[in-house]
Order: C-alpha cells, then structure tokens, then sequence
C-alpha cells in the first residue's frame, strides 16, 4: 500500500486509534490472513465462519504490522477499533484509490468468463504500463479492496473483477474504484437463485456501466442484448465487441481446430488480422474480443491486440484445462465452477473437439448450484443438449445433478449411454475400468460440487 499515517487511516475509517500514535506509518501490505503479515504492513481481523480473526492479531503483530482493523481493543497490539473491520477495509481502499488520480480502472463483470478474461486483460495491458490484477477470483467485498490496496504511485492500471450476488453489490464495488473503463460480458443464469430472473441479473451487472466516470467508456457485448441494451445507462462512450455486424470490435471466420483452440479474424474498424487463441472453447473468442475492446479504450494499437492476444496464456486452473495423459485419454478440467451457460460452451467444445479428433467423448458432469426454482429444469437441458451434441457417454455424479441423467435419458433415439452415480469414488471407479486410449473426458460441476478433485485424480492416473 502508498504510505498511509495510521490517524490518516482512522479517519478515512471512522475508527478509534488504541496503542499507536496517529503519525505511524503503514506502507507494508494489507492482509486478512496473519501469516502473510509482515514489517509496517496491516492486519484486518475479520469474524471468520471457523475462526475469529482477533485471535490472530497477535501473531500479526509479532510479525511486524504497524497496526490492526478491529472492532475491539487487543492487549498488546497497536490497533484502529472500528464497528465493521470488513466495511472499514472498503473505506480504505476507497481513500488510498482517492490518492491516486492517474490510475485507470478497468472493472469487469458478467456472469461467465469474469476470472478467464481479467486474466486476458492482465496480460494484453501489462506490458504498457504497472498493472495490478487480482489473484484468482478476487471478485467481492473482500478480495476487491485488498486488490486495490496493492495499487502504489507507478500502478498506470488495476484490474478489478466483480461479481455479484445482490442488486446493489456492483455500486458498492465500483464506489471503491471507480472504473475509467467498464466492461459487462454477459448475463447468464448464475445466482438466479437469489436475484429471481435474468432481467435482475441484468439490472445488477448494469450497475457497473452506469459507475463508468465521466471521460470513461463502458463496453458491451453486442451478442448479448440484455448487456447491449445497458447502453441506454450511461452518457459516456460506449464501446461493443462480438460477432455481431453491428460489433466494433469483431470477430469473423471463427474456426476450432482439433485442440479446441479458436482462431478468428480480429476486425477493429478497418484493421483486420488473424488470431490464433491459446485457450479452449469457443467461448474464449468472447473473452478475447472483451480484452480487445479494453485495449482499444486505453489506446492500444491493434498490432498491439492482435500480438497480445496471439500470445496470452490460460492462468487460471481448471478452466477448460486440457491434459493429454500418457496412456492416450485427454481430460479437460473445468470444475473450477458451472452454470448453465458455461456447461453449454464446455459441451459444444468437447463436441468440437471430438468430432475433429474422431474421438470417444466422455461428459462427466455434477450438480450446477445457486439455479433456485430453474435448477431441475437447467439440469434437464444440459442432459438434452449432451443427447443433441451427440456426446458419446454421459455419466452424473451427485443426486442434485440427477436431473441431467434423466433429461438426456428423455431426449429420445441416441445410440449412447447415460449412467448415474452418487458419489465421486464411484465416478471414479467407473472411469477407471472404462477409460481407454483416445477418449476425450470432459468434468465439470459447480465448486460445491467438487468435481475438481474427480478431474485431478483422473489427471493424475494414467
Ligand atoms: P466464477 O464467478 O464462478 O469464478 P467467472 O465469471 O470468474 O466465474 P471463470 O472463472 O473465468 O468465470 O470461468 C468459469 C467457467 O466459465 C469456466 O468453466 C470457463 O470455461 C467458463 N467460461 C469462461 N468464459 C466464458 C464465456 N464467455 N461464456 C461461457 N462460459 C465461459
């Protein structure tokens, strides 16, 4: 974090300083977890589900922190005693961002592709100026501020992921960082469960464009129109990517080949250029163009894009991760989460893939949480687009993603096989004694569903 006095950092927080003077200096990092705490950093105690961070304050005071967020005086630690240590976080960061008006902020949101395509944005921009990205998925009320806090004097850009649960969620997110630059990727079904329908789904996410600040630009997918319609929320710039025509930064004559990686023709104005993506998927040609879009925005030559995005690398584990074993079986990670739109864009992938291999196609699949009262019926579909793709074997794991097994089993004439499993050893075992050289094995389940460590026990056998 930029030097900050420890009274500069209570009042920004509205916090009561106990055991330090208000000229001490933090200008190490700022942590929620005590053993990443280090010389004149800041330790934030937050209530855990298992455990309480004042019980490590400490421990981080030991290490060397100038000071603790609490929200009770601690014995023997210097600390600012507020009433939300997680609200005060917020209020931090939102003032050290405040210190630094030459940083651009890119924020994205969406419903898929949030951590792929930030990732994406992270390499494309970081050879022109100091960018932070966030770690993983550091997308919420928590992981956002900390990324911001890593923002210093010679940052030029910070990359800011959001997610959202609620309405309102984006607005408190964007009020920290407020983004130069806006960016929405899509609007899925993902926490429909808790916002009701997709248009509340959208209303939320638009919460991001209509933060973007004045002289900034917000930029939309054109092939999604409940986000190109999140036009009508801004009086900035608005930039739109995809393959739709009306697109300003498009793709066309999008091709997968027998890896399942997309090339496209790159078309930004008059500029046109083949790109060959390192990543799987189709979906992928979205993220790219989402990337290419931000380049644009901050001014980027589309020589520049067109390298950029020829040479970026997944980063990310267990998105559409491909390993080939040695016995001959390939199986492709993406149980890091799912929501229906992502399952759709793995299975069409996988069919891809197959057909241009001509190999044997597995799906393994498990439940895809958080589709409230849609959950059966999202289920249901997946089962049937697995029968329409012409996968070769289906096998469910787990009794909420039953409904998957029972959908494809419906779909009617398919000359393949559905089974059902209600545990990840038995898929396991399955697989085990089923597997052979050349199949194409796909996994994917939400994260509660914890297919991933199926798909790393299958990585790890051969
Ligand atoms: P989460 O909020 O679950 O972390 P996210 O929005 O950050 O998700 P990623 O972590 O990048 O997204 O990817 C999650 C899943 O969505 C992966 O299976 C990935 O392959 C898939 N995915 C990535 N981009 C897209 C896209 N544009 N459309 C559909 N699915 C996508």
């Amino acid at each position: 974090m930029i030097p900050v006095s420890c009274g500069e950092i209570a009042d920004a927080v509205r916090g009561e300083l106990v055991g330090v003077e208000p000229a001490a200096p933090v200008d190490g990092a700022v942590v929620i977890d005590s053993r990443a705490a280090g010389p004149g950093g800041l330790f934030v105690a937050l209530p855990g589900e298992r455990v309480d961070g004042h019980d490590f304050v400490g421990t981080a005071t030991a290490a060397g922190v100038t000071v603790s967020l609490t929200t009770r005086p601690i014995e023997g630690s210097p600390c600012i005693v507020v009433d939300d240590a997680q609200r005060a976080l917020g209020d931090l960061a939102r003032h050290v961002i405040g210190k630094l008006p030459d940083l651009t902020v890119i924020a994205l949101t969406g419903s898929s592709g949030k951590t792929s395509t930030k990732d994406l944005i992270g390499q494309l921009i970081s050879p022109y100026g100091e960018t932070v990205v966030p770690e993983g998925s550091f997308n919420n009320e928590l992981g956002h501020p900390l990324t911001a806090l890593q923002a210093t004097a010679s940052t030029k850009y910070l990359i800011a992921e959001m997610g959202v649960r609620s309405l309102g969620d984006i607005t408190y997110l964007a009020g920290i960082t407020p983004p130069k630059i806006g960016l929405v990727l899509n609007v899925g079904t993902s926490h429909i469960g808790k916002l009701g329908s997709q248009d509340n789904i959208a209303l939320a996410k638009g919460e991001l464009i209509e933060a973007v600040a004045a002289g900034g630009t917000a930029i939309l997918n054109a092939d999604d129109h409940r986000v190109a319609a999140m036009r009508s929320r801004t009086q900035q710039q608005v930039l739109t990517f995809g393959e739709a025509p009306e697109a300003e930064v498009r793709a066309t004559d999008v091709k997968i080949d027998g890896e399942g990686q997309p090339a496209f023709t790159l078309q930004i104005g008059d500029f046109s250029a083949p790109v060959q993506l390192q990543f799987i998927g189709e979906h992928y040609v979205s993220n790219a163009l989402a990337a290419a879009a931000v380049g644009v925005a901050i001014g980027l030559t589309p020589e520049q894009i067109t390298d950029g995005l020829n040479a970026a690398q997944r980063v990310s584990a267990a998105r559409m991760e491909l390993t080939e074993r040695p016995d001959g079986v390939t199986i492709i990670n993406d149980a890091f989460n799912a929501n229906p739109e992502s399952t759709r864009a793995a299975l069409k992938s996988l069919a891809a893939i197959g057909r241009s291999r001509g190999a044997r196609t597995w799906a393994v699949l498990g439940e895809m949480l958080e589709l409230g009262d849609t959950s059966a019926d999202e289920h249901d579909a997946i089962g049937r687009l697995v029968v329409r793709l012409d996968v070769n074997r289906l096998l469910v794991v787990g009794e909420g993603a039953k409904p998957i097994h029972l959908g494809a089993s419906l779909e009617g004439s398919w000359g393949n096989e559905s089974a059902f499993v209600g545990t990840i050893p038995e898929a396991l075992e399955l697989l085990r004694e089923e597997l052979r050289a050349g199949d194409v094995v796909l996994v994917k389940s939400s994260k509660a569903a914890k297919l991933r460590s199926l798909a790393d026990a299958l990585v790890e056998d051969a």
